[in-house]
Formats: structure tokens, C-alpha cells, sequence
């Protein structure tokens, strides 16, 4: 794998590995842009079979974290990192998982801040403790911002609501079918804000304990994990796996918007996104949609610390951003993602030639 021509593509600043022998840590970080500010995205713990699908991952995913703090407005790039191994492994020794961490942790605080972690698949918020004993280099802990889920949902819903108010004219979900797949962190606290608005639910997911509450907290339909594309409804809301818009579901698809909180919805973006646009099907780019954890946890940075009514005032813009997405794209032909990957863009070239002005001739 050549890994300076994979950097180069994208303009990748940069790639870290780090491996502490005792812990049998090893670890890989990607900062992919910081022109806007430190890079910030969580930390994947994941059991990659081999290294180079552990470099692929930390690149894709540091390089969404970027478009996701621009679109966001928030003053931070985009970075990532991955753990190759297993936590569940991990967990059964106590001991060896603080020094995992606290090993972790420094090698954190080597990068100087130029990168912030936080938790991600695979790692827990007291990971996140242990890594905090040897950097400030951390966000999501405990008694701050606290779990990101319910604000991802948040966001996810704020741009529900502007797909309903472009497509039907009101921003309103009452009476309106949504299709929720995966009712875990996200899903579960979507469905709530949705029972509340008085839309129908249908959901699926392969965990019996939580369909059972959301049939009982709110009364939802439930349909098997194959059948969730081609139900009956107004929105579909992936917000389990990535990937789940490709050629197989979008001839399935009767609904007219999908918007959801999961990561990589389209398969692969240009072909799917334009996919859906032919079938006249709306989509919600899920780096916009599902940017209310970023937004949340990012205000643990702020000046005199976590402040959620800021930040809840920035996750409900959300909904402009999103209706102003919809609206280039009608007036540019241009697929939605394309017009939110543009905007980031902008946003950090403009940022980028202000950074210049002192040493401009
Ligand atoms: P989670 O693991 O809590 O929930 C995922 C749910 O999907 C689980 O209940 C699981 O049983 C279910 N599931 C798994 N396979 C399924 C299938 N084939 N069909 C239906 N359901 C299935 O994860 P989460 O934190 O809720 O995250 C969900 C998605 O949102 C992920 O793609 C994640 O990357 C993305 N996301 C989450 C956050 C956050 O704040 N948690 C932020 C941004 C993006």
C-alpha cells in the first residue's frame, strides 16, 4: 500500500502509528485537515483483519469528520483513529485496560493537541476516562457533554423536518410514515422525538430488547431487517449500518426522503446519489444530518466550559442548513451531497486564505 499516494489524494496532513508492546496497543490516527481548527473525531475500536483495511478506515473516516465540523460551522478539523484489536478482550482485564488507555492517552498528548478523541465504535466513555489521566486531548467524558446519541438524534430530527417542510411544504411529522432502521442509541431517541410529533413508526432492527421498548414506549410497527426498504412511508431513517442505499434497496424504496442518522448511507456516493435524484427520492446528507454529536461534544471546548443551550441553538441550525441544501440543489441540478461537500469546501478555502494575510506579499 503505497500511503503517501492514498495522503496525497485527498491532501491528508497526517498519518500517525503508535505501538506499546506491554499493553499491545496499536493504534493509528489520521489528522486530514486543520486549517479550521484542531482535528476532532472519535476513536475505533475495531478487529481489522488486516493493517492496511485499518489505514483505509482511519483515512475515510478523519476525511468525514472534516466535512462534517465545516458544514457544522464549528472551528475544528476533521481526524480520526483506530485501535486494531478487541475490545471485548480488552474489558475482561481491568488492569491491562487502564494502562491500554493511559498508553493511549500519552501517545495523545504527543500529538499536541492538533488532534481531540473522543469515543467511538468499539470504545467506552470510561476508555475515555483512562485517557484523560494523561491528556486534555479528550472529549465525551462524564460529566460534561455526556453521551452524544440523544443530540445526533436532535439533529437528525431538525433535518427531517426540513426535508418535510421542501417536500410537503410544512415542517411538520404528525400523520407522517417514518421508517427507522436500528433503534439502538440514535434510533431510539429519533423514535422518541417522532412519537411525540404524533408520526407513525416503523422500525427494525435484530436486538428483541429494543424493539420490545419502542413497541412499548411508543407503540411502533415492527418489520423484519429485509422488509424495512420496500415498507410504505413518507421517510426512510437509516440509522444502523452504513451502505444500506446501493442498487439492491433503491429500487425497493417507495418513500420520498431519506434522511437518518448512520454514516455513509450511500454505497457508493456518486452513483446512489444520483440514483435517488432520478427516482426523485430527497436526500439528507448524513455528514449534515447526523452532525448533533459532533456539535455537542465539540461545546466541551469551549471557554468556561460545556454549554448545552449554545449548543442546542447550534444543533436547530441544522434545519436552515439543510433547507438551503435542498434549495441549491433544486436550482443547480447538483446531487444534495455534492452541494454540502461544496459548501465545507468553501468554507475552508475562505478560511484558509484569512489564515495567509500576515505573511501575504
Ligand atoms: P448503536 O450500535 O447503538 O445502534 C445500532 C442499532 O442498529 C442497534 O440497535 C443494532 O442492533 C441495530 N442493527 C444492527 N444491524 C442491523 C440491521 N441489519 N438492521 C436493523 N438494525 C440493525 O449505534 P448508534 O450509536 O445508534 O449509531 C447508529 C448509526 O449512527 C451508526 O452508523 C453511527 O456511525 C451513526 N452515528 C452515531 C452517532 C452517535 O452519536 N451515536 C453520531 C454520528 C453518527
Amino acid at each position: 500500500m503505497d500511503k503517501f499516494k492514498l495522503m496525497e489524494e485527498h491532501n491528508y496532513e497526517q498519518l500517525c502509528f503508535f505501538q506499546d508492546k506491554g499493553t499491545g496497543l496499536k493504534a493509528i490516527t489520521c489528522i486530514h485537515n486543520t486549517v479550521l481548527g484542531p482535528s476532532l473525531g472519535g476513536t475505533r475500536f475495531w478487529n481489522y483483519a488486516t493493517e492496511d483495511e485499518a489505514v483505509v478506515d482511519v483515512l475515510r473516516l478523519a476525511r468525514g469528520m472534516t466535512y462534517k465540523s465545516a458544514l457544522a460551522g464549528l472551528p475544528l478539523g476533521g481526524g480520526k483513529s483506530v485501535i486494531i484489536g478487541d475490545p471485548y478482550e480488552l474489558r475482561k482485564d481491568p488492569i491491562k485496560r487502564e494502562a491500554f488507555w493511559r498508553a493511549f492517552g500519552r501517545y495523545i498528548e504527543g500529538l499536541s493537541g492538533r488532534y481531540i478523541t473522543a469515543e467511538d465504535v468499539g470504545t467506552h466513555t470510561q476508555d475515555m476516562v483512562y485517557v484523560n489521566m494523561e491528556t486534555n486531548h479528550v472529549v465525551g467524558l462524564p460529566g460534561r457533554s455526556g453521551d452524544p446519541s440523544p443530540f445526533t438524534a436532535l439533529g437528525t430530527y431538525k433535518s427531517m423536518l426540513a426535508c418535510a417542510k421542501h417536500v410537503y411544504g410544512d415542517a411538520d411529522l404528525k400523520g407522517k410514515t417514518v421508517a427507522v432502521q436500528g433503534v439502538g442509541n440514535v434510533g431510539y431517541y429519533l423514535c422518541e422525538l417522532l412519537h411525540k410529533d404524533g408520526a407513525n413508526i416503523i422500525i427494525s432492527d435484530v436486538n428483541e430488547e429494543r424493539i420490545k421498548q419502542c413497541v412499548d414506549e411508543f407503540g411502533v410497527e415492527v418489520v423484519g431487517i429485509n422488509d424495512i426498504y420496500s415498507v410504505d412511508c413518507d421517510i426512510y431513517a437509516p440509522c444502523a449500518l452504513g451502505a444500506t442505499i446501493n442498487d439492491d434497496t433503491i429500487p425497493a424504496l417507495k418513500c420520498r426522503i431519506v434522511c437518518g442518522g448512520a454514516n455513509n448511507q450511500l454505497k457508493v456516493a456518486k452513483v446512489h446519489g444520483k440514483a435517488l435524484q432520478d427516482r426523485k427520492i430527497i436526500y439528507a446528507p448524513d455528514f449534515l444530518t447526523n452532525a448533533g454529536g459532533v456539535i455537542n461534544v465539540s461545546y466541551e471546548l469551549a471557554e468556561g466550559g460545556y454549554n448545552q443551550e449554545a449548543s442546542l441553538r447550534d444543533i436547530d441550525r441544522i434545519y436552515h442548513r439543510m433547507l438551503d441544501i435542498l434549495r441549491i440543489s433544486e436550482e443547480t441540478g447538483q446531487l444534495t451531497f455534492e452541494t454540502a461537500d461544496q459548501m465545507a469546501e468553501e468554507r475552508i478555502a475562505a478560511v484558509r486564505d484569512i489564515k495567509s494575510i500576515l505573511t501575504r506579499r
